[in-house]
This record gives structure tokens, sequence and C-alpha cells, in this order.
């Protein structure tokens, strides 16, 4: 059966099922769907030949995996804000992604993860930075959200609340990958080769849904940069950077080079172009990823989902992992441009 279930998951790819991602669809030519979910896994500049029948099959089956998690809570009515911290979840246990498990490491050779999550139904939001010995830091995201009065805790403040919380801890240890732990070692060694950028672009988990009564949820979660310093943060934990939501206009969740997602104010200025400007999601997004932030040189790509249940899936890299579940459906995965 597993078999199957991947032999079915090469041929979407090879197919190129993921070709109505880039485009979305328009709510002018359907109904709104009675639920939608949206994933990433990162934007960044990614070789094809790296991608071995194999690996392109492992990252498909893990990004269908959390479309099926946060989708199953969906067809049962459940909330989008339950379904995206479910997608989530599952991409930060795996080591595929530059997110929880699979975090890339800081100068200091340690895991420091940021995440977010936000509420379009109540304009709540929670996050953490800089954490590292939380398993699922979007779960505590949503503790800060739910069960704090504050929106944003940082470091061992926020551990320490997570801990009160009764979340999973777990050793430092447990954040350790080979992979990761060569790309540190090899950004250090470009350090000082180059003395200038150090760090690596792409990473990041996020995700986007529309559940039954219309209400919208946005969550990112990431390592952040291999080899950031200082206690970098970058826009993953940050409302209106790197994630926002709200029932009005959509959701959104960001990847790629932090610091020009929050100078742009890149999540908010996509639900601000739907509200005041009346441009339609991938109009907007499009503008935002392709014009704006390439011409400031910036790396990225965003998921989106506007009310109307459109999706928007850009990116200016040369790939991003991304795929979308809509009702009786099967998730639909891609990874570089053409897809
Ligand atoms: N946006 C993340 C950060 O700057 C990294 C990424 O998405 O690759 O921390």
């Amino acid at each position: 059966m597993k078999n199957l279930i991947s032999l079915f998951l090469l041929l979407m790819l090879a197919a190129g099922c993921g070709q109505a991602t880039d485009k979305g669809s328009k709510s002018s030519d359907r109904e709104r769907p009675q639920w939608a979910i949206v994933v990433h896994g990162g934007a960044g500049m990614m070789e094809r030949s790296d991608f071995t029948p194999e690996i392109r099959q492992a990252y498909a089956e893990k990004l269908s995996e959390a479309l099926n998690a946060g989708g199953s809570i969906l067809e049962q009515g459940g909330a989008s804000l339950d379904a995206v911290e479910a997608a989530v979840r599952v991409l930060e246990d795996s080591p595929l992604f530059n997110a929880g498990k699979g975090a890339v490491f800081s100068a200091a050779g340690i895991n420091e993860m940021d995440a977010s999550v936000m509420d379009g139904k109540t304009g709540k939001a929670g996050a953490v930075a800089g954490v590292t010995v939380i398993r699922n830091p979007i779960s505590a995201a949503r503790r800060v959200m739910e069960a704090s009065p504050h929106v944003m805790l940082a470091g061992t403040g926020a551990e320490a609340f997570a801990t009160e919380q009764g979340l999973t801890i777990v050793d430092k240890s447990y954040f350790y990958t080979e992979v990761r732990w060569q790309s540190l070692l090899k950004a250090r060694q470009r350090a000082e080769e180059q003395a200038t950028d150090t760090t690596e672009k792409h990473g990041t988990v996020g995700c986007v849904a529309l559940d039954k009564n219309g209400n919208l949820a946005a969550a990112t979660s990431t390592g952040g940069m291999t080899n950031k310093k200082y206690g970098r943060i970058g826009d993953s934990p940050i409302i209106g950077a790197g994630t926002y939501a709200d029932n009005a206009t959509c959701a959104v969740s960001c990847t790629g080079h932090g610091e020009y997602f929050i100078t742009n104010a890149v999540a908010y200025d996509v639900a601000a172009r739907l509200k005041y400007l009346g441009q339609p999601l991938q109009e907007a997004t499009g503008e935002i990823i392709n014009t704006k932030l390439k011409q400031q040189g910036a790396e990225g790509g965003l998921i989106a989902i506007d009310s109307a249940g459109n999706i928007a899936m850009p990116f200016n890299t040369s790939g991003m992992f991304r795929g979308y579940l809509l009702p009786d459906s099967l998730p639909k995965i891609a990874i570089f441009k053409d897809e």
C-alpha cells in the first residue's frame, strides 16, 4: 500500500500536478471550496540534480502527510487554527525541513527556533523566538496566544512558559542532525573565506488554511538562518512580517531572507493590498515577491489563501517546497517553478 501511495506521489510530481499551485484557482471560476489548506517547506536556491527520485519522494510524502493532518481536521468541521498547528507539527517533527527537528545551527552551534501563529477570526496571535528546547515551537506560539496576555515570548522566558504549559521539552541534542551540522561547518568555512554574508537561505515551514466556517489561520516555524549570530531573529515569529491572518482578507506564511520580509512587512502587505487596493490575491502576492522583493535582491516566497479560497504560492528562488489540499482530492505537491 505504502509503495502504491509513493508511486502515485511520484507520478503526480512527474506529471506536473503542482502546476495549479502557482496559478492558484480563481473564485470567479468556481464556488468557494468548503475548506482548503496550503503548506510550504521553505524557498531557496535548489539544484534539480540534488533531487533524486527518492529525495523528491521523501519531501512529497512529508508535505502530503502535513496536508492530510490538517485536511482531516478541516473535513470534520474543525477550526483552521487547529489545522495549521497540526500540519506544522508534522513538518517540525521531520528532519527534512528547517524547523523543529531539522532546524539549522546558529553560529554558536545550537538550534534557536522561532514560530508564530495567527487566528484570522479573532485577530489574536502568538509567537516564540530563540527557543532551544521546545520540541514543537508552533504549539508554544499557540499557547502564548491562548494562555498568556502577550503576543511574543523569547528565549529562556518562553521556555519556562512552555514548561509550565506542559509542552514537550527535549534535550538540546534532540535537534542535532548531521546534515545541518555539516551546513554550519560549510557556512563557517565560507565566512572565513568571504567575511561577508555567511548565512544559508532556505528552510522554514508554514501553513495557511480556510475552514468550513470561513475562518482563516496562518502558522510559520523555523530554525532561522544557518550560522546566525548575536541572537538574530528573522521574520517568522513576527506578526505582519512572516505570518498574518485576517478573515476579511487572507492568511499568509512567508519564507526567505527574513530581514527583507521584516522591513517590507510582507505578510501584512498582502492583506493590505487586498483590503485597500482591492487587488486579487495572485496579483498582490506576485507583485510583492517577484517585483518588490526581487528589486531589493531579497530571495523568498510565500503561501497565501484568501477568504474566497483562492490560493497563491509565489517565490523568486529556483524552488519552494509547497503543496495544497482541497476537499475530495489528493495533495498537490511541487518543488520547482515549472511544476
Ligand atoms: N525566513 C526565515 C528567517 O529569516 C528563513 C527562511 O525562511 O528560510 O529566519
